[in-house]
Formats: C-alpha cells, structure tokens, sequence
C-alpha cells in the first residue's frame, strides 16, 4: 500500500514529457549511502553512479532527486535543456536556490523541473518517476519504458 501511494504521488506531477533524447533509466539508490533522501532526511541529492559504478542519465551527467516526504519524491536528469543535446552541458547545486546550468546560468527549480530564470520558454528538465520501495532504498526508472 505505501509502494502504490508513493507510485502516484510521483506520476501526478511528472507528466509524460521528453525533453532531451530518451535514455534508458532503471536505478536502485541506497538511502543509507544517500543519507538526504532516508529515513528522516528532506533535499536534494545529485546521483551520478548506480551502485555498480556505472554512470546514469542522459550521456552519464546524472540524476538530481529531491526528497519532500517518505512518500514524495523527485527526480531529474542533470542535464541542462537550454542546449544542443549533443553537447554536454550539466547542473550544478545553486546554494539552496535551485539546480544552476554553469554553461548559461539557467536556474531551474529541483521539485518541479522548471526553468526558473528563463526568458526564451526553455523546456523543463527530464523527469524520471521515483519511489520509495521501503527497503532503505529508492527506484529511478523512466516514466515511459
Ligand atoms: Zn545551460
């Protein structure tokens, strides 16, 4: 019960967009090696590695996850919309303020993935869905497989 809660309090928000090349996403996260997103943690983590080592997200610039409640997550591709994709162009912790694109300064927002100081209708960050599988771990995988 608390896996199927958890599973639509994600895809409400997290409609089916596609706004950089799709890439396959299926991750299991440690919440005890990712302390933010565990038991009693709140923020945003920046996830780069699955736990074989391998790289994830779009061309490998990671996924940034957010934590409201044990039931509420979000996660995002690192990659910054504003560009040609086939370039690599990845975000960074603005402060508390936002994910911030170091190449054009694009600052957007960790919950809902849009841009938030963007004067040329730059697209939202890739969304991933995520839940809580209960387990002390978190799943990333693509809205759309
Ligand atoms: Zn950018």
């Amino acid at each position: 019960m608390v896996i199927v809660f958890s599973f639509l309090s994600c895809e409400k928000e997290n409609t089916n967009i596609q706004t950089i090349p799709y890439t396959h996403v299926y991750t299991k996260v440690s919440t005890i090696t990712h302390s933010i997103l565990g038991h009693g943690g709140a923020g945003t983590a920046y996830i780069d590695k699955d736990s074989f080592g391998r790289k994830i997200g779009y061309r490998g610039h990671g996924i940034f996850v957010t934590k409201i409640d044990n039931d509420t997550f979000y996660a995002f591709d690192a990659t910054c919309t504003n560009h040609n994709t086939d370039y690599d162009h990845t975000l960074t912790f603005n402060n508390e303020l936002g994910l911030k694109c170091p190449d054009c300064e694009i600052i957007y927002n960790p919950i809902s993935g849009e841009a938030t100081n963007s004067k040329n209708n730059t697209p939202p960050l890739q969304p991933y869905r995520c839940y809580n599988t209960g387990n002390g771990s978190i799943i990333i995988q693509n809205i759309r497989n």
